[in-house]
C-alpha cells in the first residue's frame, strides 16, 4: 500500500508560527502565497516602523504607510468629543507636515468632507427612528 500523493496547495506559515509576538499573542498565520505571509510579518511582527507621526509628542509609528495615513485622520479635528489622540485642525497638520505631504492632506480633507457628511445624516436618521423629526 502506498501512500496517495495528495494535490494539496502549498502553504507557507509565518516565521514566526506557534510563537508568540510583541504583544504575547500565539501566531497562528498560514498562507497561500508567500508576499502575503511577507506583508503579515511586515504588519504584524515586524518591530521596524519607519512611518513615524510628526504631530508633536505623539510618538506613533507604523510599518505601513497607509497605516499612518490613517492615524493622521484620527488626529484631525472632526468637531465631537471622539477619540484620545490630541486633536488638531487640518490647517495644522498642512503645517506639520509641509509641502512634501500636501496631497495626503488634501485627501484628508476629502475624507474628513465625507465623514461630516454622512455623520449629518446618520444623526437625522436617528432623530427620524424617535419621532422626534
Ligand atoms: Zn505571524
Ligand atoms: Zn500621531
Amino acid at each position: 500500500m502506498g501512500t496517495i500523493a495528495q494535490s494539496e496547495p502549498r502553504i507557507y506559515p509565518c516565521p514566526m508560527y506557534g510563537e508568540k509576538d510583541a504583544q504575547g499573542r500565539t501566531c497562528k498565520q498560514r498562507f497561500k502565497r508567500p508576499e502575503h505571509s511577507r506583508r503579515h510579518v511586515l504588519t504584524v511582527h515586524s518591530t521596524a516602523r519607519p512611518h513615524a507621526c510628526k504631530v508633536p509628542h505623539c510618538g506613533g509609528a507604523f510599518s505601513r504607510r497607509d497605516n499612518l495615513r490613517d492615524h493622521y485622520f484620527t488626529h484631525v479635528e472632526k468637531g465631537g468629543r471622539e477619540g484620545k489622540n490630541h486633536k488638531i485642525s487640518l490647517e495644522d497638520l498642512k503645517e506639520i507636515l509641509g509641502q512634501k505631504e500636501r496631497k495626503l492632506v488634501a485627501r484628508l480633507g476629502v475624507r474628513l468632507a465625507k465623514e461630516k457628511g454622512r455623520k449629518g445624516r446618520a444623526r437625522r436618521a436617528r432623530f427620524v427612528e424617535r419621532g422626534l423629526a
